[in-house]
Formats: structure tokens, sequence, C-alpha cells
């Protein structure tokens, strides 16, 4: 039996997850770069009307420019690209179990097993309709029966395609393309096969296998698999999940924010979304990060370790805001800032009582989160809000801080508080 496997390839991904958040950059040549004021940034990723300038990944944001001297470069949002990586993630496992990620923005999926699947070519363009919708983001999709060959699928047609390589067609689409467009065909591999004049995927079909394994070795006779549609490499399940190493989130607010009070609304907003994913992975922090960037595009990161470990908004907020008073000078208003959480535990584990933890005091306050979660799983992100944020609720929607719920009109609010830095 063949068996049905996607690889799903998002375009793009770090440009496209920037013009999500900030759609004008949409209609410019626009990359992501690494750290513009050392000479060796370097051009992470781009957009389309970048690309048409010939602007390639991985040459330096110098040579970029020459190029294409309009070019914006924006800073890489690493925490945002992990929290789209999740949610993509997530969408997969819907499908099957068997969902295997490759880098950040690309994962195989395998429906063999999957009684009532159906067609995989409408399960592929299925998940391409709901990235688009979802999440507004494009994605290529290869549907084959072999690994090799659905990978080789989605990087035939970009963007927004679906490429079906089977048992009938794989000799016309995947045979005349270049050897080195095969998964695991780096660069001195082609140019070693280059050598004895293979050059296309179908002429390293042809050779003899044997003859491969005296000049390649034994990943020579993998590759002739692959080339030959015979390669049974499984897909990993997804209960075996990746370690997670932080969960964090960032934003650069329509508005530059122009006090304490801004700030502290976004760094609330921030922290309820890490507290409710850290205790939808049932994981606890140690560790509290906050950056912030200023209008004159400088910036700071800072962290405090806890005595404790934590997965509440509150106690999140309060250090975030502690560490950015302490290190923010205000020379001009603030345009980002991010908040992020490391030094995971599972919260599962036998938790290390500490005199410091006051966990009597804090049980209450957890209890209430809980039941936020429980409201807001049912009836959306925006049913329950904390009263400090109704007012800037429109602005953090818009930047793709909080998600459009489904409605609900409730909040939990504190009758008469005037403090400024409200809870
Ligand atoms: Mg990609």
């Amino acid at each position: 039996m063949n068996r049905k496997i996607l690889h799903v390839d998002q375009n793009c991904f770090f440009a496209s997850v920037e013009m999500v958040n900030n759609p004008e950059l949409r209609d410019v040549p626009m990359a992501v770069g690494g750290d513009e004021d050392k000479r060796h940034g370097i051009i992470l990723a781009k957009n389309r009307h970048a690309a048409a300038y010939g602007i390639k990944t991985a040459e330096t944001i110098w040579q970029a420019r020459q190029k294409c001297p309009g070019l914006v470069v924006v800073p890489a949002h690493h925490d945002q690209y992990g929290y789209y990586s999740e949610k993509l993630f997530d969408m997969y496992c819907q499908y099957t179990d068997r969902v295997e990620p490759y880098g950040m923005d690309e994962c195989w999926l395998d429906l063999t097993d999957i009684a009532g699947a159906g067609d995989p070519v409408r399960v592929a363009d299925e998940i391409r309709a709901r990235v688009r919708e979802e999440l507004h983001l494009t994605c290529s999709v290869g549907v084959s029966f072999t690994k090799i060959f659905a990978k080789l699928g989605s990087d035939y047609k970009k963007p927004d395609a679906t490429t079906l390589i089977s048992p009938e067609n794989y000799r016309a689409i995947a045979w005349p393309l270049p050897v080195g467009d095969l998964l695991f065909v780096g660069r001195a591999t082609q140019r070693k096969l280059e050598k004895i004049n293979i050059r296309t995927i179908g002429a390293l079909a042809a050779m003899s296998p044997d003859y491969l394994r005296d000049y390649l070795g034994v990943n020579g006779v993998k590759l002739w698999m692959s080339a030959n549609g015979t390669d049974d490499s499984e897909i990993a399940n997804c209960m075996y999940k990746r370690m997670v190493k932080s969960v964090g989130n960032s934003t650069t607010t329509a508005r530059d924010m122009m006090n304490e009070r801004d700030v502290w609304q976004t760094i609330l907003a921030l922290s309820d979304q890490v507290a409710g994913r850290l205790r939808k992975k049932h994981l606890q922090a140690q560790t509290i990060q906050i950056w912030a960037r200023g209008s004159d595009l400088q910036g700071f990161e800072r962290q405090k370790r806890l005595s404790f470990r934590t997965d509440r908004t509150d106690e999140i907020a309060k250090t975030a805001m502690r560490l950015f008073r302490f290190n923010y000078l205000w020379e001009c208003p603030v345009r980002s800032l991010g908040v992020r959480t490391t030094q995971l535990i599972s919260s599962d584990e036998e938790r290390q009582r500490s005199i410091f933890d006051a966990d009597f005091r804090r049980s209450g306050a957890t209890e209430l989160e809980t039941v936020i979660d429980r409201i807001r799983m049912q009836h959306g992100d925006l049913a329950i809000r904390r009263g400090v944020q109704l007012e800037c609720d429109s602005k953090l929607v818009e930047n793709g801080v909080l998600s459009q719920s489904r409605g609900g009109f409730s909040s939990v609010r504190e009758p008469g508080s005037r403090t400024d830095l409200r809870w």
C-alpha cells in the first residue's frame, strides 16, 4: 500500500510573520535581519518584493542594501516565530499523531494509517486554506509516498500550492530536477556527483547502487533509494514533543508607549498570554525575562531568577514590570516589548517547597487563573479581561498580541480602583 505523506513548508516564514504583525510591510521590499549595527548582520528572510531585487537569504544586510537601497530591515522576533510554529504544529496534530518538525517552519505528516483521512491532496488543500484563513500565512505542501519526495513536492511550486508526486508521475516530475534539490544532497555531495556527470535526480536514480556505495559510502545508497522513491524512512510520532525551552511573546505597538501605564497594560497582556500558554503545557517558569526597545531602536534585555516557580499572570507581569522600571531610562517612548519565561519545569513534578514559596497564600490566586483559563477555552480569549486591559484591547488585537475571540462581554474589574498600575 502506498503511504500518504505530506510535507508542509511555510513560505518566507519569518518575513510573513512580520507582515502579519505589521501589514504596512506587505507593500515594500522588506527583510528580517540579524543585528544591523554590526557589519556582519545577515538577511534571515525576505518578502517577494525584496526577492525581486535579487536579495538572497544569508547574504549580508550591507550587500542587500547595495541591491535595494530602500530595503526595510526589521529585527527578528524569534518568540513570535515560535508562537506561530506551535500554532501550526497543533493544527497538524489534528490530522494525525505522526507529525515530525523539520526546522521551525516545516513538518512532515503521515496520514497512511488514519482511517477516513481520505484523499491526501484534499487534506493538503484544506491545510493551506486553514493556514491562510486562521493565521494569515501561506504554505506549500508536497504530497507523496515517501518523505523525500513529499519534501521535494513542497519546494516544487510556491507560494500557496499543493504538488502531488505519485508513483505514476515521479519520473516526470522529480527526475529532471537538479540533483542538489534532493534532501540530504549537500553542496559537497553535489560537487562529487557532478564530477561523475550526475546532474539530475534521474541520473542519480539510473546509477548502480554498488557503484554509489563505493563512491559515497552508505549515504550513496540512501540517496539512490531517495531518487527511486524506495526510501522507507518513518515519520516520528508527535507525542515525542520538542523540549520547550522558553515561552514568550512580544509586540510592537501601533502607537509608541508614552508612560509606565501604557507599558504596564502591554506587559499585562503579554504576561497573560504567556502564563496561559505555560498552564496549557503544564509548565512553570523559574526565570522571567523582559526586553524593550525605544523609538530610537535602542533597547535592553534583562532577566530575573525567581525564588519560586510560577505560571501566573500577576507574578510574571509584576516581575517583568520591576525589571522594566529598573532598566528603562525614558530617553524616548517605548516601541516594542517582550516578555519571556525560561528554565521551565513540569508543574506536575513534586514541587520543592521553600519558605519563600508561600504556597499557602498563592493557592487562591492560582485557582482564579485556572477558572479564567476554563472560561477562555469555552468563550474565547476576550471573554474575560482584567479591567486595566479593556481600554487597550483594540490596540493589542490590532497588533496581534491578543487573538480575536468569539465574543464575550464580562470582565474582572476592580471597582473604584484608580491606582496607576491597576491590576
Ligand atoms: Mg519555508
